[in-house]
């Protein structure tokens, strides 16, 4: 299973210049790095024939998040907010399709973060127009070589989907084989029964992992049961990338949109904590 690292582990701001963090990631021993899929779209054809380029040189992989904004909101009752998040998702894909494609994920499905409406108890007509909204914007992912990964994320981020259930459900309904579900421990860990029954229970469905202790730290330092999720995955031969997404540093857009509010890397050399990290996680997957 490769395993790879969210480069928003290094900075504050979510749009960078990717390259050094290709160099990083490569010369720690990962074999993806996970770039935002929002500056990947708005960068220029050159820059991303760059990153592709860099990235081939240096053997790494690539995978993509994103969590929509609100004026992108696919589940919006505005008809043309769901229009820009579908145009959106197309450019998303059409650009990852230059760099010769992959997992996309994140909240696809709606904005993040948020919640229902005030005086709102139903969320069933945001799920429905989400899944209109999909169906239209996947083709654009079936024709780039791309999936859509569905990120289940906890109930204070997102409400459309909090539970591996209700992405399984989404996705069915969705109806592509380029439409998947995408799991992460932190978000489990609040949400889910049992870690172990929830990957099972995704399956063939399940696109796209990310790993990430109860405390956003990087594997190896919480609660997380390591070792009944490795059994879950080599269970359901899961194929996907393995991607870090540790959180330490406080202050900027990043520690703001994540809730960073104490200083989690505490005097670590988090270079070094990152390297252990991919230590532990090969251990595990052994
Ligand atoms: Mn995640």
């Amino acid at each position: 299973m490769k395993i790879g690292i969210f480069y928003a582990y290094w900075v504050h701001n979510w749009n960078v210049d990717f390259h050094p963090f290709i160099d990083k990631a490569s010369d720690m021993g990962f074999d993806v790095l996970e770039v935002n899929a929002g500056t990947v779209a708005n960068i220029t054809r050159d820059e991303r024939k760059s990153l592709k380029s860099h990235a081939n040189d240096k053997g790494i992989d690539l995978s993509y998040v994103v969590g929509l904004q609100s004026q992108y909101d696919i589940s919006s009752e505005d008809n043309s907010v769901r229009n820009a998040g579908i145009n959106f998702l197309q450019q998303i894909a059409k650009s990852v399709g230059e760099l010769g494609g992959g997992p996309v994920g994140g909240i696809l499905y709606g904005s993040w973060p948020s919640t229902l409406p005030a005086g709102t108890t139903d969320k069933r007509p945001f799920v429905d127009r989400s899944i209109l909204s999909m169906r239209e914007a996947i083709k654009a992912a079936e024709n780039n070589n791309v999936t859509f990964n569905m990120e289940v994320v906890n109930r204070f981020e997102q409400f459309i989907m909090n539970t591996c259930q209700e992405a399984i459900d989404y996705v069915n309904a969705v109806d592509s084989t380029h439409a998947k579900v995408m799991l992460d421990t932190f978000h489990m860990n609040i949400e889910e029964d049992f870690f172990k029954e929830t990957i099972i229970r995704a399956n063939d469905l399940l696109g796209h992992f990310h790993i990430g202790e109860n405390n956003r730290m990087p594997p190896g330092y919480g609660h997380i049961p390591w070792t009944e999720i490795a059994d879950a995955l080599r269970k359901i031969k899961y194929q996907g990338y393995i991607v870090m997404e540790p959180f330490l540093m406080p202050g900027g857009e990043i520690g703001r949109d994540i809730k960073v509010f104490r200083n989690l890397a505490r005097g670590l050399d988090i270079d070094e904590e990152a390297r252990k990290a991919l230590s532990f996680t090969r251990g595990i997957l052994e």
